[in-house]
């Protein structure tokens, strides 16, 4: 069998970027399928993301901050808000600098032998032929599709809304940062230089009224109800970030998990290429440690929306 790489990463996202940086600082092959643009938004993260640039390669001070700093969901839990496309493309160039190749396609259908992943057709007609493939593809979970997995969910419907508007709200300051908690869901703003950055949980698909603030970009919606792909990991494959699980945007880890998941997942597949005897061992130690977080983080959202009197099950308007 021709291999063209060890892996074969799909999707540039922070989880795949993670995940392929990872394997290739471990001196492995990797491709990495490149098939979307950076999203453009601009989302909160923990300060402490810093931290885990340097197991990418890259500097603690890499890391721009846009907008405001802010505390999410109380003091004692620093955040700050950065600019996804140039978070993206730093995390893709990490990648490419630690010996990654940069395939600018999508993944169209996986290449199976016997019970066994081996590599990925491209959109472009082309076939890669690899020891193990990661999926990054975020919440469309490429290939949990492919393979018909089953999504666990772990919340009733929700969607989500992001947009941009001209104007900030007359209560708040310029820099400023506001968490409001409503019956049915929640409100998410942030103010910087004259805008309003908003997030939104509310009932169905109906878009959430913003007036009198203008609206300046392009609003959208999307399904964010929890799930968690089971399993996230089999013979010659694993799940990173959203492809893997995911929360609404109010856990404000979503980042964290992505380029965490994404580095345990180069690391996982790199133990499985250098001891494939063990690499059942190392699947089942993935999975557990994936499924542990995303039910750990369910469990302390719930109380947090407890806590703020949002039943979410009064979001569930617009079933899936
Ligand atoms: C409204 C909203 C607000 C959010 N706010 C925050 C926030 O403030 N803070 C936070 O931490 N998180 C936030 N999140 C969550 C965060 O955006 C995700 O956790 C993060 O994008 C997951 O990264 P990922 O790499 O797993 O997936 P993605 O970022 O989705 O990347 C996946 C990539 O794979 C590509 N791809 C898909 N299919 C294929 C294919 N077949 N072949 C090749 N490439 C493919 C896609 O085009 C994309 O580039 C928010 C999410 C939403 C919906």
């Amino acid at each position: 069998m021709r291999v063209e790489a060890d892996a074969i990463v799909v999707g540039a996202g922070p989880a795949g970027s993670a995940a392929a940086a990872s394997l290739a600082r471990a001196g492995l092959t990797a491709i990495v399928l490149a098939g979307g643009s950076p999203l453009g938004w601009i989302e909160t993260v923990p300060a402490s993301i810093a931290s885990l640039l340097p197991e990418l390669g890259l500097p603690h001070a890499a890391l721009r901050s846009v907008g405001a700093h802010c505390h999410w969901h109380g003091a004692g839990h620093p955040a700050l808000h950065i600019d996804r496309t140039e978070f993206d493309l730093l995390l893709r160039h990490a990648a490419c600098h630690a010996g990654a190749r940069l395939c600018r396609s999508r993944a169209a259908g996986v290449i199976h032998e016997s019970d066994r992943i081996v590599g990925v057709r491209t959109r472009c007609g082309q076939t890669l032929r690899a020891r193990m493939v990661v999926d990054a593809s975020g919440s469309r979970t490429w290939l949990g599709r492919q393979l018909a997995l089953r999504a666990q969910v772990l919340s009733p419907a929700l969607i989500a809304w992001r947009g941009e508007a001209d104007g900030i709200p007359e209560d708040m300051e310029d820099g400023a940062v506001r968490f409001q908690p409503r019956s049915d869901g929640w409100l998410f703003l942030a103010t910087w230089r004259g805008r309003t950055t908003w997030t939104a949980i509310g009932r169905g698909r109906r878009r959430p009224d913003m007036t009198p603030l203008v609206a300046l970009q392009r609003q959208a919606a999307s399904n964010v109800h929890w799930c968690l792909t089971r399993p996230v990991a089999g013979r010659g494959w694993l799940l990173a970030g959203e492809a893997a699980g995911r929360l609404d945007p109010a856990w404000g880890q979503g980042l964290v998990t992505a380029v965490v998941s994404g580095i345990a997942a180069g690391r996982t597949a790199a133990a499985c290429l250098a001891d494939p005897a063990r690499e059942s061992v190392y699947l089942a130690a993935y999975d557990g440690w994936f499924a542990d977080r995303i039910h750990a983080a369910a469990a302390t959202l719930r109380k947090r929306y407890t806590d703020n009197r949002i039943n979410l099950a009064a979001t569930g308007e617009g079933q899936q």
